[in-house]
């Protein structure tokens, strides 16, 4: 897969790019993932990517020229195959991992930052697929949430974890939060381990993980807790514990 995220600020984006699981997927050969300069896209001398609002106010919104430019040099140059175009924006529909999920299975990803006012509105009509925000807060750019969407995505891209099978124990992915996890040493500070966990009882401990994955979205999550579809095994597990 190919992410690029187009930007103003390149030196912000890269060192993140270089690291971790994003590092290590790039090494595997799985993922392609690179900071575009929007300057290069431009045509004058001072290289402006942002000019003042039509209709007055504060700020300075980010011209179209130089992302429409961006965008089709990079399609191009990735062969023109299917690909997803995101602005991200505070205003935009909330990013979550099924959308993740399903940015996985495009082979080219494309991440517009903004900056102050944010993009002129005909970027987000007629070049953009989608508009994603990472939350309701309001960030000074987009390179913190495209790094947001791009590290989300690309764990879900075949060969960019170690151990795949990880991700089928994620929060999110049945819908649940996933249940807590505990490592050596088994006491610390006074502080125990659940029996259970030292068991060895495969079918115990997977029915106290998944109880506490129940437990824990109940509680914490309530909006996730509504869509739910619990099993007659989880309603059974639900129901010995409030015994
Ligand atoms: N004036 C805009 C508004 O109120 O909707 C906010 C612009 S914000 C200061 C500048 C840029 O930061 C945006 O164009 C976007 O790229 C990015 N940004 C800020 N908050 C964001 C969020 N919650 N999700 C995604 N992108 C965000």
């Amino acid at each position: 897969m190919r992410i690029d995220i187009v930007t103003v600020f390149p030196e912000m984006v890269e060192p993140v790019i270089q690291c971790s699981m994003l590092a290590r997927g790039q090494q595997a050969g799985s993922l392609q993932i690179r900071a575009a300069d929007l300057r290069q896209f431009t045509h004058d001398r001072h290289r402006t990517t942002d000019d003042t609002p039509f209709g007055g106010g504060a700020g300075m919104v980010m011209k179209p020229e130089p992302f429409f430019e961006a965008v089709e040099h990079l399609r191009e140059e990735a062969g023109w195959v299917p690909a997803r175009i995101v602005v991200t924006t505070p205003q935009g529909r909330l990013f979550n991992q099924q959308m993740a999920v399903e940015f996985a299975q495009v082979p080219h990803l494309i991440l517009l930052c903004g900056h102050y006012e944010g993009i002129d509105e005909r970027v987000c009509q007629h070049l953009a697929t989608d508009e994603l925000s990472i939350g309701d807060y309001v960030l000074t750019g987009g390179e913190l949430p495209a790094l947001v969407i791009a590290d989300a995505v690309s764990r879900l891209v075949p060969g960019v974890l170690g151990n795949p099978e990880s991700l089928q124990q994620d929060s999110f992915v049945d819908g649940l939060l996933a249940p807590p996890q505990y490592t050596r040493p088994a006491e610390y500070r006074g502080y125990g381990v659940p029996e259970v966990l030292l068991s060895g009882h495969h079918a115990n401990i997977a029915r106290w993980r998944r109880l506490q994955q129940l437990l824990r979205t109940r509680e914490r999550r309530p909006d996730l807790w509504q869509k739910v579809s619990l099993t007659p095994e989880d309603i059974k597990l639900l129901r010995e514990a409030e015994q």
